[in-house]
């Protein structure tokens, strides 16, 4: 069983991954937590190049360098431990892809959901939560807990306004996989919604 969760900064993905992973291994199941870029060693590597040079870096390379640490992180960590019996947890997956270096900048969202699956030889979750918020509340709870935003202060707010567009996009192209909350009702009601999906999975 693979759940992937997507949606901005701020919008409480790593949250409701913990929270589901307490659960299920509470049913006995063994889970793997893990999140794009950097689920692996190399792509710890990737993750500082993406988030380091974010702004000067060519939106392309950016985009292959995404799908390289997602080539390496499905092969190497997800297909394995999916080929085991265990539970996948994975705070963003090629849905972020297509949201940031798709919508976001100057790419085509249609080819860059292609890149991502070829770098994946296709491999899609069971189940995608996209937690749904707008942006200036993500940015006022990332404020208040003293957290960044963003890696790059200076994306503005239709930066973001277009990446949550893009992935409300994608959750009504493919409804069965998209699970989507409103992210701005009380955690323990969404990890409760998110329990509620997952439990006839198991
Ligand atoms: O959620 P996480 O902390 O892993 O995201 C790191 C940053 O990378 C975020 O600010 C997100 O906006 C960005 N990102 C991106 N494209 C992706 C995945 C993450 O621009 N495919
Ligand atoms: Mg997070």
């Amino acid at each position: 069983l693979w759940i992937t969760l997507e949606g901005g900064d701020g919008s409480g993905k790593t949250t409701q991954a913990r929270l589901l992973h307490e659960w299920l291994e509470g049913t006995g199941r063994t889970v793997v937590r893990t999140r794009e870029p950097g689920g692996t060693e190399v792509g710890v590597l990737i993750r500082d190049i993406v988030l380091h040079h974010r702004g000067d870096i060519a939106p392309r390379a950016e985009a292959l360098l995404y799908a390289a640490d997602r080539a390496h992180h499905v092969e190497t960590l997800v297909r394995p431990a999916l080929a085991r019996g265990e539970v996948v947890i994975q705070d963003r997956y090629l849905d972020s892809s297509v949201a940031y270096q798709g919508a976001g900048r100057v790419l085509d969202a249609t080819e860059v959901r292609g890149l991502s699956l070829w770098a994946a030889d296709g491999a899609l979750p069971d189940v995608t939560v996209l937690l749904d918020l707008d942006p200036a509340t993500a940015r006022a709870r990332l404020d208040a807990a003293d957290k960044p935003f963003d890696r790059l202060e200076s994306e503005k707010d239709e930066f973001h306004a277009r990446v949550r567009a893009a992935f409300l996009a994608l959750a009504a192209e493919e409804p069965e996989r998209f699970l989507v909350l409103d992210a701005s009702r009380p955690v323990e009601d969404l990890a409760a919604a998110i329990r509620a999906r997952i439990q006839p999975l198991l």
